[in-house]
């Protein structure tokens, strides 16, 4: 698909696909935020007199890595890491790590660059960063986890610290590998540095609510959008794709909220439960025993039903929440999305409707949040995470939601503000991408050309 930019934008795009061949998930999140930068550079010819945009697509650093581990069968394997340090105009590098068989540098680049408008939107200080590798924890033992984890951080240890980079979790990095990583930075370094990674344990420097946060911040942000229309979740039919970290807990903030949940997927297939998704049995599957969404299927008995493969795109809602990974809402999901009468799509995942669905969703009268405001939640509770960290303070659980709810709410508002300034009223993309943009464009201009 053709981009839709300013024409004094289509050299810096050509530019990135240029320097970046191959990498296509990297290219479509550039020119998802330059399709929106057009009145900006209108308004503001400083930012392409200082080439900001240019130097905003270029990462401050890109570190890859081999990592080689030992499995239990004693055989040698071989991985490669990656970080990708985007932009610290605003702080510290800030992003989490994905490990997943399809991570390759331009998937890592992509994840990066959407983080800093990302970050940007929290008003919290922090930079722009992502990283990762293609392991593939899926079947591994623990003990396999631990010595991948150990060796991964084995090199990455020495371009980390809470003034430089603090990663977090992302696909395949929940809590487990979190503590293995974080046991050998402090070995390595000697340090016990709480504020150098965070999604840490609630006894070793975690943060209440950082579990949660992605998930019930996306759905603060739901709850604000249709507040702003004058409704609420309030039983609406909601559909979430995924079953890990994010959709968990957007199903459980939107059932708190009075909505029902009837389905949810992993990448073998979805199911539908039309009496609601039981989350106990849901955690329990897949945080007890990393099980699949057909164990839920066959163990809830008669009111769910498991398709293997197929779209859950298909399954009616008003209310789809896209919470697995990139590119997993394409034009046919979001034809069926209309037909079903689906009003409003909000992103919990990075990046995961496509831009021919983008479109065809806005032309369908459906509203779209996208994710770089949607699940900012989760990032903003570990720059709390980092506030409690570097005060040796942990606050309670209720304080905590408060603060993450009060960021949802400021970054929802600041998106409508910013679509009304610059001509687009009640457009969340535009919103988004021009209010992160200006934040740290202002303070590239500010720092100079470095
Ligand atoms: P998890 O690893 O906990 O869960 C990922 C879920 O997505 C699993 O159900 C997984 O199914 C499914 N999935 C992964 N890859 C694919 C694929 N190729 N096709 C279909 N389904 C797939 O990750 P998270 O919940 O943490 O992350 C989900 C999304 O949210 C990602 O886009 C991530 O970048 C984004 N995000 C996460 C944040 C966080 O705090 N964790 C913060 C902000 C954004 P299976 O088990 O079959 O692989």
């Amino acid at each position: 698909m053709m981009p839709l930019l300013d024409p004094s934008l289509i050299p810096v795009f050509d530019e990135v696909v240029a320097r970046n061949p191959g990498e296509t998930e990297f290219h479509q999140a550039v020119q998802e935020v330059l399709e929106s930068l057009g009145p900006v550079v209108a308004k503001h010819p400083e930012y392409a007199d200082a080439e900001v945009i240019r130097r905003l697509c270029e990462p401050e650093r890109q570190i890859i890595f081999r990592v080689p581990w030992t499995d239990d069968a004693g055989r040698v394997n071989l991985n490669r890491g990656f970080r990708v340090e985007f932009n610290s105009a605003l702080g510290p590098y800030k992003g989490g790590l994905r490990f997943h068989p399809s991570v390759y540098l331009g998937i890592v680049k992509f994840l990066g660059f959407e983080q800093i408008f990302k970050n940007a939107l929290t008003g919290l200080p922090i930079g722009g960063a992502k990283g990762g590798s293609d392991f593939d924890p899926k079947g591994r033992s623990d003990a396999e986890v631990m010595r991948f984890c150990q060796s991964f951080m084995t090199e990455l240890y020495r371009h980390l610290g809470e003034y430089t980079d603090v990663p977090a979790g992302d696909i395949g990095v929940g809590g487990r590998e979190i503590g293995y990583l974080f046991g050998q930075y402090k070995r390595i370094t000697n340090r016990y540095e709480s504020g150098t990674l965070t999604g840490k344990g609630l006894s070793w420097g975690g943060s209440q609510v950082r579990t949660e946060a992605t998930g019930y911040g996306t759905v603060f942000f739901v709850s604000e959008a249709l507040g702003a229309a004058g409704e609420s979740l309030e039983g609406r039919r909601v559909v979430v794709s995924g079953s890990g970290n994010v959709a968990i807990y957007a199903i459980e903030k939107a059932q708190s909220l009075g909505a029902l949940v009837v389905a949810c997927s992993d990448s073998d297939g979805y199911v539908v439960d039309d009496a609601g998704i039981d989350l106990d049995l849901l955690k329990e599957i897949k945080n007890g025993h990393r099980g699949r969404v057909s164990d839920y299927a066959s163990r809830r008995g008669g009111t769910a039903r498991y398709v293997a493969g197929g779209s859950i795109w298909d399954v009616p809602g008003e209310i789809a929440l896209p919470c697995a990974t990139q590119n997993e809402l394409d034009e046919a999901g979001a034809a069926s999305l209309i037909a079903n009468g689906c009003r409003m799509v909000a992103e919990g995942a990075n990046m995961p409707t496509t831009p021919a669905a983008i479109r065809a969703l806005r032309e369908g009268g459906v509203a779209f949040a996208p994710g770089k405001a949607v699940n900012a939640g989760g990032v903003a509770t570990s720059a709390l995470e980092m506030q409690q960290n570097a005060s040796r303070d942990s606050w309670t659980f209720e304080y905590t939601e408060e603060r993450l709810a009060e960021i949802m709410r400021s970054i929802h508002d600041r998106c409508l503000e910013t679509a009304e300034e610059y001509g687009s009223p009640g457009d969340y993309v535009v919103g988004a991408n021009i209010a992160g943009f200006t934040q740290v464009a202002d303070a590239m201009l500010a720092l100079g050309v470095i």
